[in-house]
């Protein structure tokens, strides 16, 4: 029943069958976030998309070491590989007026918190750049050695036109080409000087007196270039070839171009075999930025309070709606969009509740045409997922049989309709891609689990609420209560030590 896995592979620019390097296991290594501020919804897309996919892989039976890096050091403000250009980090430990290491843990510790909350997997390996530069200046000697990097003034450049001449490939993931790394890093007018030809690249950066992070090298006191720290942590994990890298589409160039030339000229292997790159979450129609402002924090959505949205949502809402969209489309954050999520949401939640519930009894009176179309929807589950990971389609083929387990439940339908079999293979296969692959948590269940002092404060409160009301004989307040609570799954059980209160799963 599972189907066999297609992705869409960058290198490629089009879908392939998924071949791993090793039979049943998988190297998955992911770009980690800069920690230099709070992590924004687009990078929560991002990284859901890929705990989605890690769960996938996982699902279908292979063994994933999944490396995801924590950039604190290298990545500079514009990007530029300028001299004077300021690490992102530093440039916030000194607004902050914090050690660079407060920064990049402040900010590691908020991107943990959050991943949680959106109920993302650990990655097995999340190694920081700051604590692999050993493993870094190897490889800028690698490329050194293999002559495709020169030293000048204390910086060490990627050779980028003998690197062409010799390997006569560049721009395979993003289709752009070396003109356009010339324009990139035109601005950088100070090392241009220091440069044998202006698309060359830093792989190594000699430190100016006040940039505050900085290693011995042979070459000088300095720091490595961005690109560079991805290439060395992800092949020292995952060795020099690999089965799948993944980031967002915005790192294409000249991020990921570059690391797939740092390999080659290091150790003349390929690196990564899969490149799958995640599109942008929008805001207005626009890219989600940290660095232009038109961002929102996942605080605000949690909340409400922002000009963008009329209200709160939760963070499974939030998740469902990213679901909702391939993660190669764009998405564009809208009020209507969450609250019609937070509805769907709610709906799959209700009717996997139901199916579980639901008991196969009495004789199998099986009819065709309904026992062919839920498994067709079945088997529609699995290849949707396994088509690129088409979580918008799965999730579509997921309401088609919600809307059966509603019959079923209303007995609209009798559950014989379809057999025994089929039946307990809807019940496995909703648990398994709402729980194991979409990492989708039921959050009112879960609320009413016990442990939640403020919804149980609130309930108190509620049901107090009630019980003056009847003694008023407020009819009409107190069934009002009663009913709204149903209406979201609360339960009021009136009995001698008082009234309690369930949440019907
Ligand atoms: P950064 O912390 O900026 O290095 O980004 C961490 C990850 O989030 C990278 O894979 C980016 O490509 C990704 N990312 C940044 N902005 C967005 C966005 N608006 N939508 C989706 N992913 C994003
Ligand atoms: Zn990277």
């Amino acid at each position: 029943m599972k189907s066999s896995l297609t992705v869409h592979n960058s290198l490629k620019r089009g879908k392939e069958e998924f071949q791993p390097l090793v039979e049943g296991r998988i190297g998955l290594y992911v770009c980690g976030p800069t920690v230099y501020s709070d992590v924004h919804l687009g990078n929560v897309r991002t990284f859901t998309s890929f705990d989605v996919i890690y769960r996938y892989l996982m699902y279908l039976g292979y063994k994933v070491r999944y490396v995801r890096n924590i950039t604190d050091v290298g990545h500079l403000v514009g990007d530029v590989d300028d001299t004077d250009a300021e690490d992102k980090l530093a440039k916030q430990a000194r607004l902050e007026q914090l050690e660079p290491m407060e920064v990049a843990q402040k900010y590691t510790n908020g991107f943990h918190d959050m991943m949680r909350i959106f109920n993302n997997l650990p990655p097995s390996i999340e190694p920081t750049a700051t604590g692999h530069i050993p493993e870094q200046i190897q490889m800028v000697q690698d490329i050194l050695d293999n002559g495709y990097a020169y030293e000048s003034n204390g910086s060490v450049y990627f050779d980028t036109p003998k690197f062409i001449a010799e390997k006569g490939s560049y721009g395979k993931i993003s289709g752009r080409i070396v003109e356009d790394l010339i324009s990139e890093t035109r601005d950088n007018l100070k090392n241009q000087s220091e440069k044998r030809h202006p698309s060359d690249f830093a792989i190594w950066m000699k430190a100016a007196d006040n940039h505050l992070m900085h290693w011995q090298s042979p070459w000088s006191v300095g720091f490595p270039g961005w690109h560079l720290e991805c290439s060395a942590m992800s092949t020292k994990y995952l060795g020099k070839t690999f089965d799948i890298h993944g980031g967002g589409n915005d790192l294409k160039f000249p991020h990921h171009e570059n690391e797939v030339a740092q390999n080659s000229a290091a150790c003349n292997c390929e690196g990564a075999r899969y490149w799958l790159h995640t599109n942008m979450l929008l805001m207005n129609g626009r890219k989600m930025s940290k660095s232009d402002g038109n961002t929102i924090t996942p605080q605000q959505l949690f909340s409400g309070e922002s000009p963008h949205i009329t209200k709160g949502y939760s963070p499974m809402a939030i998740r469902y709606f990213m679901l909702q969209a391939h993660y190669r489309s764009t998405l564009d954050i809208t009020d209507a969009g969450l609250q019609s999520a937070e509805k769907g949401y709610r709906k799959l939640m209700e009717a996997n509740a139901v199916l579980q519930k639901l008991e196969y009894s009495g004789k199998e009176a099986v009819v065709e045409a309904d026992e062919k179309a839920v498994l067709e929807s079945i088997q529609g589950i699995h290849d949707s997922m396994s088509d690129d990971f088409n979580t918008a389609k799965t999730i579509a083929r997921m309401m088609e049989l919600s809307s059966y387990i509603f019959k079923f439940k209303n007995q609209q339908l009798s559950i014989n309709v379809i057999s025994k079999t089929t039946f307990e293979q809807l019940q496995v296969v909703f648990k398994e891609f709402i729980y194991d692959i979409f990492g989708l948590k039921d959050e009112l269940a879960e609320a009413g689990g016990g442990n939640n002092e403020v919804l149980d404060g609130l309930m108190g409160l509620v049901i107090d609420m009630r019980n003056s009301a009847r003694a008023n004989k407020d009819w009409g307040t107190a069934d009002k209560i009663r009913d709204t609570l149903k209406e979201l799954k609360i339960q009021l059980k009136d009995g001698k030590e008082g009234t309690s209160w369930s949440v019907d799963k």
